[in-house]
């Protein structure tokens, strides 16, 4: 009676185990169902006015403010349409370890005041104001510059999208016992706790309304590990979140000193 009993106790953890797999299963099934569905929409969306407006430009009789409205509009969603392919790319190169880096010294504190710039216009639209809260002093880190501006790019875009109007972004640079951590700081939306277990999963989107791929995150927090650095992200629901990126600090000295005649 023993063993039976024993043995019914297995097989109850082993159906549990087998029953959280199945459903796992099921649910990573139909996150890729719905990526498929979206990444279609997100092509055929741009897809479609890029059609529109050359066969509408095509047809002739438009004059020159027109026809350059129309221009700007096929260039706009053809970049659009570059820039998910390059993230599809991106992706299928970090998923077979094939994703190279052009290793050289980075100051973060420069890049992320570019990084400010570029996405100036954007925030503008949204009347969001961008802070970089940094001392004067260089943050090096060792890295490919192209794509470290890639991680940070995607966070404050993503800040960005998910912000209120007239809110305030804040990019935090803070040296910690032989590291650097960037923090960029929104006052937004927020994701609840179910929800941010699972935003650095690939294909997920807590709501699938506002475009993308769900791919960022999780694109982002795999080139932060390819830095060999971490990727933390807090956040309350209503109230903001915060997504930070620690990366070793490059420190000056012989190691430094090297790379830069390395790179010299
Ligand atoms: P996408 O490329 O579709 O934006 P991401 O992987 O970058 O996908 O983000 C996944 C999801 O995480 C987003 O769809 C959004 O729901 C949530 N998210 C990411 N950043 C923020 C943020 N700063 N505030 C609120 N939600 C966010």
């Amino acid at each position: 009676v023993r063993v039976e009993g024993d043995y019914r106790y297995e097989l109850g953890e082993m159906g549990s185990t087998l029953n959280y797999m199945a459903e796992e299963i099921v649910r990573s099934n139909q996150i890729k169902d719905d990526f498929i569905s979206s990444i279609s929409h997100e092509l055929r969306t741009p897809l479609t006015s890029i059609k529109g407006w050359s066969e509408t430009l095509d047809s002739g009789g438009y004059d020159p403010d027109e026809t350059r409205i129309g221009m700007g509009i096929i260039a706009k969603e053809t970049d659009r349409l570059i820039g998910l392919v390059e993230e599809l790319l991106d992706f299928s190169k970090l998923q077979q370890n094939e994703m190279k880096l052009t290793m050289a010294r980075v100051d973060l504190r420069e890049l992320l005041k570019e990084i400010v710039l570029n996405v100036w216009a954007k925030a503008e639209l949204k009347k969001v104001q961008l802070r970089l809260d940094a001392d004067g002093d260089a943050y090096w880190v060792y890295g490919d510059a192209n794509r470290l501006k890639q991680i940070f790019l995607n966070i404050v875009d993503n800040a960005i999208k998910f912000s209120h109007e007239s809110s305030v972004i804040v990019l935090h640079l803070v040296r910690e016992d032989g590291w650097v951590r960037t923090s960029v700081q929104d006052n937004g939306i927020g994701i609840d706790e179910e929800n941010l277990k699972r935003v650095k999963d690939r294909f997920f989107q807590v709501n699938t309304q506002g475009g993308g791929t769900g791919l960022g995150l999780a694109i982002t927090q795999q080139l932060v590990e390819l830095h060999e650095g971490k990727l933390d992200m807090s956040s309350e629901l209503g109230v903001g979140t915060t997504v930070s990126v620690m990366l070793p600090l490059l420190e000056e000295g012989p190691a430094a000193k090297e790379l830069d005649t390395d790179t010299a």
